[in-house]
């Protein structure tokens, strides 16, 4: 029960509209299609995908509306953000040949049409089994949309949402109540969701589920390059702007490197910031960016865009990635990008993916100001004469059918924790800990190699459970992102008053957080041992 044919998925992403949409997605869908099929039948081949509900499912393309305003659509082919259109095409994929009933819907109109088949609401369990969908992916622009349509008829929707979110969405922001109190609502924010319909770019916040997308590359796993590595260092930056005030670093490259890039040239607009020795490709198409890729022996960095994908790809293709480095830290406090986004993370460097979980000898992460580290970095990578690429497991497209498998068969935002039955992940994957004073339970279960497990703090949120891990003075009860916690000095123990509110990000000095911790599979962070 798994859908391999590639023609079917093509007739479903028929744009709408004049405006091509999906073009770009189709021209990715079918460049990776044999990888796709390969992925499956090799999970097939461990697992019994069978006995599977062949469930309905809507996606729903926000970005890609006429009313988002955001010209996704129009700039697709001349420089415009594609790490969104990467995501929506690996989701696509998946779900297609994980082989359930896909509609795919980017206007309001059509939108409209599919909701129009919604009957009168009675209770909500009854009119939820006879919805037209039983999982929507979308993204915050297409749930507005939702919301706005459908008026008081969302609340019976609101549980089968899935919400494409890159940077993620941390529990103070998204209850609504909570952050209105608290001054830190946004237009992005209070959506009072289950954290966990969050679907996230990169592993960065374990409130929210780990989507991921899949590194597009030419080469097999086990394949070397038949082309040969040249002293090509290749820039990433798509647009002029991106380029400016890196002047002397792009120099230190240019004296041991033949400097490339891929920059969007408007035919009236010259190009201010980027040097004149750059050998300019423009936006190339996926293959031909690939095959510069191949011969490219550093993807420079120069801190701008965020947490892309391109860096992946770069690394996947057996380049060294010059990630620059922040301190301080980027997020709201300090940085435009991140105003009124619904998250206080702070980024270390413009990739903090690669250089976490990545690191040496692939990325390097520099201080791209300092040129002594700058020299230190390209003399290392000058005297380097092995290549070798690399590609994450949960990454690769086997480890995202894996992922969004196990989520589609698990997760169930409808039904409250105590009917589910078996709980997702299961109790056995979990260890409880109390961490050090000042750590989040992100800091503290990395700690120990695990990963924090929102799902679990209401076993933790008992008198019992203080008692197991610690002694208390005394027992209260609050709705903050701190708890459940003892608080150091006088051993005062709070726990959570409000379960939106458990926080794997939350931390305060002088508490000592109680935090469930999971186990997981090597390379595949999202799942614990045994979940997939
Ligand atoms: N890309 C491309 N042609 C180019 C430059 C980039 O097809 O000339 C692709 C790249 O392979 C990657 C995607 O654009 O898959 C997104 O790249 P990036 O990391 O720059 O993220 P963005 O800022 O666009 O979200």
């Amino acid at each position: 029960n798994t859908s391999l044919e590639l023609q079917p998925l093509m007739d479903i992403l028929v744009d709408p509209n004049e405006r091509q949409g999906y073009a770009w997605i189709r021209m990715r869908i079918s460049r990776m299609w044999s990888r796709w099929t390969d992925a499956a039948k090799s999970l097939m081949s461990k697992y019994s995908f069978r006995n599977r509900p062949k469930k309905k499912i809507l996606v729903h393309l926000g970005l890609l509306s006429k009313q988002s305003g955001w010209k996704f659509a129009e700039m697709q082919f001349k420089g415009g953000p594609l790490g969104e259109l990467v995501q929506w095409s690996d989701l696509i994929s998946t779900l297609y040949i994980l082989g359930h009933d896909l509609t795919v819907t980017s206007e309001v109109e059509q939108l409209l049409e599919i909701l129009n088949h919604v009957p009168a609401a009675r209770t909500p369990c009854q009119s939820r089994k006879e919805l037209p969908v039983q999982i929507i992916y979308t993204d915050i622009m297409g749930l507005i949309q939702f919301k706005k349509r459908l008026k008081a008829g969302y609340a019976k929707f609101s549980c089968l949402f899935r919400v494409l979110d890159s940077f993620g969405t941390e529990p103070a922001f998204n209850h609504r109540m909570f952050a209105k109190q608290n001054k830190i609502l946004t237009s992005w924010g209070g959506q009072d969701l289950n954290l966990q319909q969050f679907y996230t770019m990169f592993p960065h916040s374990p409130d929210n589920s780990f989507m991921g997308f899949v590194v597009d590359r030419i080469l097999n796993d086990t394949e070397k390059s038949s082309e040969p590595k040249r002293d090509i260092a290749l820039v990433y930056g798509k647009n002029d702007y991106m380029w400016e005030g890196k002047r002397s670093y792009l120099d230190a490259i240019h004296a041991r490197f033949e400097v490339h890039g891929t920059v969007y040239k408007d035919a009236n607009k010259k190009l201010v910031n980027v040097p004149n020795y750059v050998v300019n490709h423009g936006i190339l198409s996926g293959l031909d960016l690939h095959e510069l890729l191949q011969k490219t022996k550093v993807f420079v960095g120069l801190g701008f865009p965020y947490e892309g994908p391109a860096p992946l790809e770069a690394i996947a293709n057996g380049a060294v990635f010059l990630n620059p480095q922040f301190s301080p830290p980027h997020s709201s406090k300090n940085t435009k990008f991140f105003k009124g986004k619904p998250t206080q993370r702070e980024i270390t460097s413009q990739h903090p993916y690669a250089e976490v979980f990545i690191g040496k000898p692939y990325v390097y992460t520099i201080h791209v100001n300092n040129m002594t580290e700058v020299d230190q970095a390209l003399d290392a990578i000058v005297q380097q004469t092995n290549f070798s690429s690399y590609v994450p497991y949960e990454y690769t497209e086997e480890g995202m059918l894996q992922r969004m498998n196990a989520y589609i068969e698990n997760q169930n935002f409808c039904l409250h924790q105590e009917y589910r039955g078996r709980k997702w992940p299961p109790a056995e994957s979990v260890t409880n800990i109390i961490g050090e004073a000042g750590k989040s339970c992100r800091d503290a279960c990395w700690d120990i190699r695990k990963i924090c497990e929102p799902g679990h703090f209401a076993e933790l949120n008992t008198e019992q459970a203080f008692a197991n891990l610690t002694s208390c003075s005394s027992h209260t009860k609050s709705s903050n992102i701190y708890y459940p916690a003892v608080e150091v000095s006088k051993m005062a123990c709070t726990r959570q008053l409000e379960p939106k509110l458990f926080s794997c990000v939350g931390s305060m000095h002088a508490l000592r957080r109680l935090c469930p911790c999971r186990d997981f599979i090597p390379g595949q962070t999202a799942l614990c041992v045994g979940c997939d």
